[in-house]
């Protein structure tokens, strides 16, 4: 087996910034354009403060500029953002190694878009479906695979089952070997992508959605769509073997801040559940990468349920891609910022 600690090609870490097209009710807002991608790794956002005397007072310059792994803007198509941030992933996930792929930013930046998609341009969690279905059927090994897979939410710290929503919470466990579960989730099994494309949108229906007073349908739960892979040897005679492994695609929940959104009581525990939980995520994940993802048992998991569900798939030969999302328009500009900050700290 390839170990891909070794392999300089297979990156452990990265970190992609998605730049969405401005839309039609930003531009009737009076927004402007103030960030764009310059090169394939730069992301250049313009502060829009109209009196260049508070940005001195500020002490900060009208343009800032970020260096990450990938850039795509409006003219990237879901296909160019899957097959560079995610398609390198599928082969390792067969071979039993675990993976994570995460949308990040504020709400309607475009996670759901890259993740989910839509009929006519579906997104990350399809085409890697799709890949892994392919990859799969054109083994030559003597190995049988089953793909399994659930849908999950994390919502103020507590789990349920997307796609069996009246099954109340559920609990993370972990097993004699140390690995995560969740007893009583349901788990399907189908190569069928329409089929797969009408369980998640069915799914992404029931997830936690609340207005704010930014936002009239503000995602304030984590989305999880966990694949898992296992193989078994079909040699008879032999010891079966079975290895595992496992693919996280997740769509976030909004990083806007809860101060932001002016909100009181139950809304403000929402958001700082939210905040904790992407705090922990940066965190583990700036911890790991700091170590090369060698030293994981210093990682503190324990700081949240997403953290605790991916103790397995961050860190060791585990590969982990973010992408950070957001929106062009002036309006959005300290999310952008503050979204941008996160994901160079992540790198
Ligand atoms: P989020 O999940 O971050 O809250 P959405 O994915 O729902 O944001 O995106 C908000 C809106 O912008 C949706 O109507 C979506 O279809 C649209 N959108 C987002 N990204 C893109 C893109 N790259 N190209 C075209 N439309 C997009
Ligand atoms: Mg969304």
């Amino acid at each position: 087996m390839k170990d891909l600690r070794r392999d300089s090609k297979h990156q452990q870490l990265t970190v992609a910034v998605r730049i969405r097209p401005i839309n039609e009710a930003e531009l009737d807002e009076g927004a402007t354009i103030i960030a764009h991608k310059l090169g394939d790794q730069i992301v250049i956002l313009k502060d829009p403060t109209e009196d260049p005397d508070d940005i001195l007072r500020a002490n900060r310059s009208r343009e800032k500029t970020f260096i990450f792994d990938m850039v795509f803007d409006q003219g990237a198509t879901q296909e160019e953002v899957y097959v560079s941030t995610t398609k390198k992933l599928v082969e390792g996930v067969i071979s039993g190694y675990n993976a994570t792929v995460f949308a990040y930013g504020p709400t309607g930046a475009g996670k759901t878009y890259t993740m989910l998609g839509m009929d006519c341009e579906p997104g990350i969690y399809i085409q890697t479906l799709n890949d892994l279905f392919k990859a799969i059927e054109s083994t030559s090994d003597n190995m049988d695979y089953t793909v399994s897979m659930s849908y999950l939410e994390i919502y103020n710290e507590v789990i349920r089952d997307l796609l069996n929503p009246s099954s109340g919470f559920l609990d993370l466990r972990e097993d004699s070997r140390g690995n995560i579960q969740i007893p009583g989730i349901t788990e399907f099994s189908t190569n069928n992508a329409r089929e797969i494309m009408q369980l998640l949108t069915k799914g992404n229906k029931q997830r936690t959605q609340e207005p704010t007073a930014a936002n009239k349908a503000s995602s304030r739960s984590h989305a999880v769509l966990q694949v898992t892979v296992k193989q078994k040897s079909r040699v008879k005679n032999v010891i079966e073997e079975v290895r595992v492994g496992r693919l996280f695609m997740i769509d976030l929940a909004g990083s806007e801040r809860a101060s932001q959104t002016q909100n009181r009581g139950k809304r403000m525990k929402e958001g700082a559940h939210i905040n904790r939980s992407l705090l922990a995520l940066g965190n583990c994940i700036t911890a790991l990468s700091e170590k090369g993802g060698s030293r994981a048992h210093y990682v503190n998991f324990r700081d949240s349920k997403l953290t605790r569900l991916l103790k397995d798939s961050l860190g060791g030969n585990s590969r982990t891609v973010m992408i950070a999302h957001i929106s062009p328009a002036s309006t959005y500009f300290e999310e952008s910022r503050t979204t941008l900050i996160y994901a160079y700290r992540a790198k």
